[in-house]
This record gives C-alpha cells, structure tokens and sequence, in this order.
C-alpha cells in the first residue's frame, strides 16, 4: 500500500469508526495508526514498518499474534462448526473446554456460565451472586463491596463496580451505588511496613464493614494481585487470605477477576493461587482465547449452581448472550491451554521474567522512575514529575521509537506477549530508557 492509499485509510477510519476510549478530536494531533498484519510480538503496518507490541494489544495476546498452532485448530473448526446457540444446544469445544477449565481453575469451580467479553462476564458473577442470595432466601444481600482504584468493566453494571474517576465520573447517576475498601496497594504502605502488613491493616477496614453491613452484601469483587487500569497497582497475597477468610466468616461471595491477570500473567496459571485461595465466582476473558476471538466465563461452585436447580424457570439464571460459548472462541481457548501446558509456558515465563528484570537493573533506579515494580509478566513504575499530557506524549514518542506502549497516566507499564526474546526485550526496555532520558 502506498502513503497515500495508508493516508486515505486513515482518514476513511476517522469519518467511519468511533475509537474507544479515546477523545477523538485528539487525532487531530495523534496520528492513527492502520496495521495491516501482525506475527508473533511484531505489529506491521502499510509502510512495511514494525511496531513492537509491548502491551499484547490491551492484555489479550499471550502467544503472539498469527500463532500457527492457533490458526490450525481454528481453521479446522470453522470448517465443522461455527456457531450454534447454545440454550437447548451443545457442542464438543464448548464441553471440552469447560472441563478442562474446572480441572485448572483454583478449588471446585466446575460450573462455566460464558459470555462475550470482561464486562459481560462481571454482569454474569454480579446477577448471579445476587440471585443466589435471593434463591437462598436472604434479598437483602444485594449490595457489592469493592476496592477502591479497582476496574471490572464500563457497562453500567460493571462500572457500578469501578473505582476509576475517568470511566466513572460522567456516569455516575446512571450506577447502582457500591462500597469502596481500601486497595492493599503496597505503594499506600506506611514507611517500614510490609506489603503484607499492609495488606493486613487493609483487611480490618474489610472486616470492619462485613461486621456491620454482611447482611446487606451478596459479594465482594476484586482483581487479585495486580489492579491493572487502575495503574498497575499491586499488593500482596495476604490480602486475599483475609479476604477469603472474612468473606467465609460473613456469608460473602467472593469474586475474583481475573479477566486481566490469568492465564499465567502474574506467574501462575490463576492468581488466586498464590495465595491458595478459590473464589465463589472466577471471571475470565481477555487471555482465554490468546487475543484471537471475544469470549469470557465464569466459573462457580456446585454450592451456587444446586440453588439455582429447581423446577421453577424464574429460579434458573435466566441470562443470555447471542454468541454464549461460541465454538471459535472455545477452540481457540483450547489451543491456548494445550500450548501453555505443552511448551510449559509458566515454567518458561519464568525464566524470560527474571531476564527481563536483568535488564531493568539500571532502569529500575533511574531518578525519575518510582515504585518500579513487577508481578509475573507485567512491568510497571511512576514517573516523578510527570508534566501534563504525559501519557499521549510518551505513546507517541514510544510509536515512533517502533514500541507500543500506552502508559496509564503517570505510570509507564509493559505486559507483552510470553513469546518476546532478547532482541525485543531490548528495544522494550531500551526505548523506555531513552524516552526517559529524552
Ligand atoms: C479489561 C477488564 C475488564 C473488562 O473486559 P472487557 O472485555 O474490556 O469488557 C474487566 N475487568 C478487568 C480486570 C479488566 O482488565
């Protein structure tokens, strides 16, 4: 494609498709960019130019893009079967899938509701929490605790949820109220206590509140280890002990969203195990299908499941989307667990971790890098003295050094796809430091 055909696409996408999460009247100033195919960790655009893809395209690639074995089991499904509806109907990926799932996931989760995407799968565990409550004879627990700076989504319900003033704020009236606890942030931690003192002295405000209000709680939702829009805050395993142990104590449900942070981002398949917890409701998406088709799920215990198992049809979780369990997507799911499970790509991961801190060793005590920080395979630090619009001014720059990374206000973060090697590592961290520097 020549510069004008590319100028012309640019232009075209700019009268047709609204962006998300994106002011569009900033393009006028920030370049679009149009990607004409993509392999492995490398984005390419019509120029031939290459763009490292340091935030594996919003979270959801982990095997790299055009990954072969991926291709192959969705080519061969979409020559057997590529949707059918899945109420009154059944197929082999979607079983398959979910039984694999259940002997993965942390605890006895071997209940999987699917929905469409991150947002549509918190709607799920949130409704379901809820009508399990009312099945079980208590209504009034309808209300969901949550962390402050937490993320789960920006449909009404799932921003009902959120803790992030940008997606928030506009839409407040809209919402259903919810209450905020403290985040275990270890960066909020008082000097000379632990992250895991911390995490402690964030779960007695937990406690306080279950105290007085578990009779009005169905559920509390968090992101386990790592808050990810919310800046890529992390804290320590202690608080989903608390957390699990309180919410046994009062009655609660536990939510854990791990549609950012599972399938081996923090370093284990599920975060949760890290602190050998299970959760009521486990939310996934994002990585589930490693980038290549919209899908999520949330998995249950048969304790949630038998009480909604009745003759009565208003007694069922009466909940539904077109592309429930979509046979694409649950077959790209499968080629993504066959893989991490045949490559051992937790094992692998890491290894490319610990080479990747190796490299940060300067980066991590540059002076305007604060609270560097690192939980599996996401990277992140504050810059001190951040000046306005530093955010977009760093993406752009980043995209002309040939990276894209996208930092959440002041906070320069990378996830990359698991496939990243030496020489992508060193531009990765290579171009933060000049960037820095510049
Ligand atoms: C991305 C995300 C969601 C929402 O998922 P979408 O597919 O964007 O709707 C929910 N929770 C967390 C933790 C996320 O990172």
């Amino acid at each position: 494609m020549s510069d004008d055909a590319n100028r012309a696409l640019l232009e075209r996408s700019l009268a047709a498709v609204w962006h998300p999460c994106t002011q569009m009247k900033h393009h006028e100033q920030m370049p679009l960019v149009a990607v004409s195919r993509a392999e492995g960790v490398w984005l390419y655009d019509f120029e031939g130019r290459r763009l490292l893809d340091g935030v594996s395209s919003w979270w959801v690639n982990l095997l790299g893009h055009a990954n072969p074995r991926i291709v192959a089991a969705l080519k061969t499904q979409l020559d057997t079967l590529e949707h059918v509806m899945l109420a009154g109907f059944t197929h082999e990926p979607v079983v398959e899938l979910s039984e694999r799932l259940a002997k993965l996931a942390p605890g006895r989760l071997g209940h999987c509701f699917y929905g469409s995407d991150g947002a549509s799968a918190i709607e799920i565990a949130l409704k379901m929490s809820f009508h399990f409550w009312q099945n079980s004879g208590k209504p009034k627990k309808n209300r969901f605790v949550t962390l402050a700076n937490g993320y789960h989504g920006e449909t009404i319900g799932a921003l009902s949820v959120t803790d992030v003033p940008l997606f928030r704020t506009t839409y407040e009236t809209l919402l259903r109220k919810s209450t905020q606890v403290p985040s275990p942030d270890s960066r909020l931690a008082e000097p000379g206590e632990s992250p895991a003192d911390y995490a402690r002295r964030c779960a007695r405000v937990l406690e306080a509140h279950l105290e007085q209000y578990a009779g009005d709680t169905a559920a509390l939702i968090l992101e386990p280890l790592v808050q990810c829009a919310g800046g890529m805050a992390m804290h320590d395993a202690e608080y989903l002990r608390r957390a699990r142990a309180l919410c046994d104590r009062f009655e609660v449900h536990l939510i854990a969203d791990e549609i950012a942070v599972g399938f081996g981002r923090t370093g284990t398949l599920f975060a949760c195990e890290q602190a050998k917890i299970a959760p009521d409701f486990l939310c996934l998406s994002k990585g589930l299908t490693g980038g290549y088709l919209p899908l999520s799920v949330v998995m249950t215990t048969d304790t949630v499941y038998a009480a909604f198992y009745d003759d009565r049809l208003a007694r069922g979780f009466l909940h539904s989307h077109s592309y429930t369990g979509n046979p694409l997507a649950c077959r790209a799911a499968l080629a993504v667990l066959d893989i991490l499970e045949q490559d051992e790509v937790i094992a692998a991961n890491r290894r490319l971790a610990a080479r990747i801190n190796r490299r940060c060793e300067a980066l991590r005590h540059h002076p305007q890098v604060k609270h560097f920080r690192n939980t599996g395979m996401i990277w992140a630090f504050d810059v001190a003295d951040a000046a306005p619009g530093f955010a977009q001014d760093f993406y752009r720059r980043a995209i002309e050094a040939g990276v894209l990374l996208r930092p959440l206000g002041n906070t320069v973060y990378w996830m990359p796809p698991y496939i990243i090697d030496d020489e992508g590592i060193e531009l990765l961290v290579g171009t933060v430091e000049k960037l820095l520097s510049a």
